[in-house]
């Protein structure tokens, strides 16, 4: 999978993909992720990719003719589709069965906002998916880029290596993940629970699944609706 970003920002984004699972994967070639500077489709010399709104009021709107340009250039440099994500407090909250469904494609391009976000006749020409990490505002995309790309390169075959699996994690079907527990046996009067000691598979994968739905019932009880 090849993953482009376009930032003002791609500092902040640099040494998050190359830290952990996201670096690991980046270095093995499981996915490619090129961040671009969005400023250097500015046109003018002060360099400029936003300016004020029409109507008035506070702030800073993107401006189309450099996200225009960027898009076009980056695409250019890949012949693989790309699926376009403009990322927005306004767009369709962020589910691991998006990221799944994204995980599958061959190339991403995810463009960050910043200020007070994106003219709409971005939106309404490059008709991207626009996606939200939450009912929340960020100062800017690149925190959710962040969160997006890390959530689907997770799933790339071979990224989270052998050991591992995602399969059983939170939201990979419509439950939380049941309790954990690692050494020692006993901490400050806590005790892990018998069965996990028993060594019976059986015993053990039915106790996961019966914790796994009550946790799921108390804290997420939509999940179970779906
Ligand atoms: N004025 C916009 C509004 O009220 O909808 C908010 C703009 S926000 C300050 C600047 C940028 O941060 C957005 O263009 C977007 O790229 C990013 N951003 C902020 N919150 C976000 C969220 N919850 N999910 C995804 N991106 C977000």
């Amino acid at each position: 999978m090849r993953i482009d970003v376009l930032t003002l920002f791609p500092e902040m984004l640099e040494p998050f993909c190359s830290a952990s699972i996201v670096g690991r994967a980046r270095k093995a070639g499981i996915v490619e992720i090129v961040c671009t500077q969005l400023r250097d489709f500015a046109t003018d010399k002060h360099k400029s990719v936003d300016d004020k709104p029409f109507g008035g009021g506070p702030g800073m709107v993107l401006m189309c003719g450099p996200v225009f340009d960027a898009v076009e250039h980056v695409e250019s440099l890949d012949p693989r589709p790309a699926t376009r994500i403009v990322l927005t407090p306004q767009g369709e909250t962020l589910t691991q069965r998006t990221v799944e469904s994204l995980a599958k494609k061959p190339r991403l391009l995810i463009v960050c906002g910043h200020y007070e976000g994106f003219d709409q006749r971005i939106l309404d020409g490059l008709r991207p998916m626009e996606i939200s990490i939450g009912d929340y505002v960020l100062s800017g995309g690149e925190p959710a880029a962040a969160v997006l790309i890390d959530a689907v390169v997770r799933l790339l075959p071979g990224a989270l290596g052998d050991r591992t699996s995602a399969d059983s994690e939170s939201f990979a079907g419509n439950l939380l993940e049941y309790p954990q527990y690692t050494r020692p046996r006993e901490f400050r009067g806590m005790c892990v629970p018998d069965v996990l000691l028993s060594g019976d598979h059986g015993r053990i994968a039915g106790w996961r699944r019966e914790q796994a739905e009550l946790r799921t019932k108390a804290r997420r009880p939509d999940l179970l609706e779906k």
